[in-house]
């Protein structure tokens, strides 16, 4: 029997808002409007700066999350922060080989090193894939199978219930339009058969979420014909109100 598993919908703030104050005020909005919210899992990232004066506002429904942290737990390693220091702000989550960060340089065996060391902090990874290009010859599809097999590298069975893929096709990110739910939906399908090699896995133990241009009107179109455990949404989060309508809709379909 597939066990139910929670849906999720993370916002990504990247490096906004500009103030702390801004920063609040988002997260005491959104918990207001989402207290109804019974059976999603909401995780805010914001910069790292914000975490720790965000940390004592989560709840047990809004949780903190961040968009990257380094390897190594301490030592001479100028301006990174590790996820052992994420931790202590009850960081619950973290966004790992976003493809800003990949664009920057970011490789897979940096990301690899990244996601072993979320998990054995105990935290979850969402580990980030997505081609820059849907080409008509299937080219992509073999670039997602190699970013994820090279992302979860030494992830062991046991460990995997810490780990989130999240689909997220570059050129949708930002953009106008989403991609449309069918091939959101076929791309699931891949995944999970990608995840089922890799792991001899049921189907629905790895939650997949899908990023890129999500907004209120088009999330019940693609969480049901998608068929995805949630989403990762970029320039919605910083809209309270907009992203709680995406919580809800998604709450709605659990
Ligand atoms: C993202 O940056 O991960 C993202 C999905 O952005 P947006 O929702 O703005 O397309």
């Amino acid at each position: 029997m597939t066990k139910k598993i929670k849906k999720l919908v993370i916002g990504n703030w990247k490096m906004n808002p500009e103030t702390v104050l801004e920063a609040k005020k988002i997260v005491s909005e959104v918990k207001k409007y989402t207290k109804n919210i019974k059976k999603t899992q909401i995780v805010l990232c914001p910069p790292f700066v914000y975490l720790s004066p965000l940390s004592g506002s989560v709840s047990n429904k809004v949780f903190l999350g961040a968009q990257n942290a380094f390897y190594e737990t301490a030592g001479p390693y100028t301006g990174e922060v590790s996820f052992n220091q994420l931790h202590q702000f009850k960081t619950s989550l973290v966004i790992i080989g976003h493809s800003e960060r990949r664009n920057m340089g970011e490789t897979d065996e940096i990301i690899n090193k990244k996601v072993i060391s979320v998990v054995n902090e105990g935290m979850t990874a969402v580990l980030c894939v997505g081609e820059k290009e849907h080409d008509h010859n299937g080219e992509y599809l073999a670039f997602v199978k190699n970013q994820i097999v090279l992302g979860l590298k030494d992830i062991t069975k046991k460990l995997v219930d810490h780990i989130v893929i999240a689909y997220e096709p570059i050129w949708a990110i930002g953009a106008k339009e989403a991609m449309n739910p069918r091939e959101v939906h076929e791309m699931g399908i891949f995944i999970k058969k990608i995840l089922k090699d890799m792991y001899g896995l049921l189907s629905d133990s790895i939650r997949i979420i899908y990023g890129g241009a999500v907004n209120e009107f088009n999330t019940e179109d693609i969480i049901k014909g998608g068929f995805v455990h949630g989403f990762l949404v970029g320039r919605e989060s910083l809209k309270p109100k907009n992203f709680s309508e995406i919580i809800k809709i998604v709450d709605k379909t659990n």
